[in-house]
């Protein structure tokens, strides 16, 4: 599982090259509140921020398979990833 925080070049270096695996997207501080998971392939996480912002900066970026992000969520942060509606 990767990282990505304050590092927007890196985070869309890793979506280029990993079109079938999956995204977390959440806090700085990861929190069960918000956990949201989508496919790198998802229109809402690549491509222009919607407002502009950065894409690895209020909001981080963990990415990796599926199962270690699931796993990443319950053993680290104590929550379920929410799958997002867009690309579940
Ligand atoms: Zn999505």
């Amino acid at each position: 599982m990767e990282r990505f925080q304050d590092d927007d070049a890196g985070y869309e270096r890793w979506l280029a090259g990993h079109s079938d695996l999956y995204v977390l997207n959440t806090t700085r501080t990861p929190t069960p509140t918000y956990l949201k998971l989508h496919r790198a392939t998802c229109h809402t996480i690549a491509g222009v921020p919607a407002r502009g912002v950065r894409w690895t900066g209020e909001y981080i970026k963990l990415c990796g398979t599926r199962a270690e992000l699931e796993h990443f969520a319950r053993t680290q942060v104590g929550g379920e990833v929410s799958p997002c509606g867009n690309c579940r």
